[in-house]
């Protein structure tokens, strides 16, 4: 093992854990940013929410300018998959990863989530294509006057195609419906939002560059559309923390205080794996409060 002791871990190098570096970089901390490179960011054909860029940017372009900001304090990266985390009796923290190993007083995770994809054929074309889409908060506004899809089950379904129908579009849901008791009262709910609902779930989706969405229904049945939205959720990418015995939500959200720190003394978290609205500005304001808070102890 490198014996140096580090001040800060950063694990997870997307829009929390680069803010993160530039903060500590700024207080003159030595950390280390250990990330794989599979930010969600790397999917946003143009955010439009982010401050400061009015006229939106693409979320590789964002990625890269972050990345140049924590190269301009020093922040150093390992482009590493991290297999384990430990915390020694001292209280440090050891991160492993290809037989390499890292220690630091502290550690901030930074992991993100992955957005759990339908078992649908297709759908990887229509994501890189920028009509299927994964974020209604992100990117509701720009469907307005727009034909909708909403692939969704249960509750999840029921809930974004209600979000997704107040930005005066036309918005169908296309799943499995809901269950038990909870149906009836749901279908009420889609029927006065306006929401239609399709005769059966999705079997294959074609994109074009001018076509939109073509959606073909396990039944046979052919609908078009402008935009399609799966909505079956997140997955937090938690499991380095909780294998240390952080505490997570049901959802897999880690728990966090009001500085970011986890259950587990000095390990805290930030981003995607600690939260339910998934944002940019989210990450980075997670980011922010915890570098402070482990800078203010070390
Ligand atoms: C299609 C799409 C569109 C979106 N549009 C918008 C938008 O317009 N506006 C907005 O605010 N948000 C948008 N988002 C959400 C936004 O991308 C996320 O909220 C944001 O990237 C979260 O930052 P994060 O740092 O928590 O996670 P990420 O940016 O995902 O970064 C996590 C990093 O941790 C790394 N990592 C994970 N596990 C390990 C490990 N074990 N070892 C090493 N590295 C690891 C990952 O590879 C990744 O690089 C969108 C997301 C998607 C998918």
């Amino acid at each position: 093992m490198n014996d140096d002791l580090l001040d800060c871990l950063v694990i997870g190098g997307g829009a929390a854990g680069l803010t993160a570096a530039v903060y500590f970089g700024r207080y003159r901390r030595r950390v280390l940013v250990l990330d794989d490179d599979e930010s969600r960011l790397k999917w946003i054909p143009r955010t439009r929410n982010v401050l400061g860029f009015p006229d939106g940017i693409e979320g590789p372009d964002l990625l890269e300018r972050m990345r140049e900001h924590a190269r301009r304090y020093a922040v150093p990266t390992e482009r590493v998959h991290v297999e384990a985390l430990r915390k020694e009796a001292d209280g440090s923290f050891v991160a492993e990863a290809g037989g390499r190993r890292w220690r630091a007083r502290f550690a901030l995770l930074a992991t993100g989530a992955r957005d759990v994809v339908p078992d649908v054929e297709g759908f990887d074309g229509g994501l890189r294509a920028g009509q299927v889409r994964f974020c209604p908060v992100c990117d509701g506004f720009e469907t307005q006057g727009k034909k909708v899809a909403v692939l969704g089950q249960g509750a999840h379904g029921l809930r974004e195609s209600l979000f997704i129908s107040n930005f005066g579009n036309e918005v169908t849901l296309a799943g499995d419906g809901f269950a038990g008791g909870r149906r009836a009262a749901g279908l009420a709910q889609l029927r006065e939002a306006g929401v239609r609902i399709a005769e059966s779930a999705p079997r294959q989706i074609a994109c074009g560059a001018d076509c939109g969405v073509r959606v073909t229904l396990q039944n046979g049945q052919v609908l078009e559309f402008d935009t399609l939205y799966p909505a079956l959720g997140l997955a937090h990418k938690h499991d380095l923390a909780t294998a240390l015995g952080a505490r997570a939500q049901p959802d897999g959200q880690l728990e966090v205080d009001a500085h970011q720190q986890t259950s587990v003394e000095g390990l805290y978290a930030a981003g995607d794996v600690a939260v339910d609205l998934n944002q940019i500005a989210v990450a980075a304001g997670h980011a922010a409060i915890a570098a402070t808070a482990i800078h203010n102890r070390l």
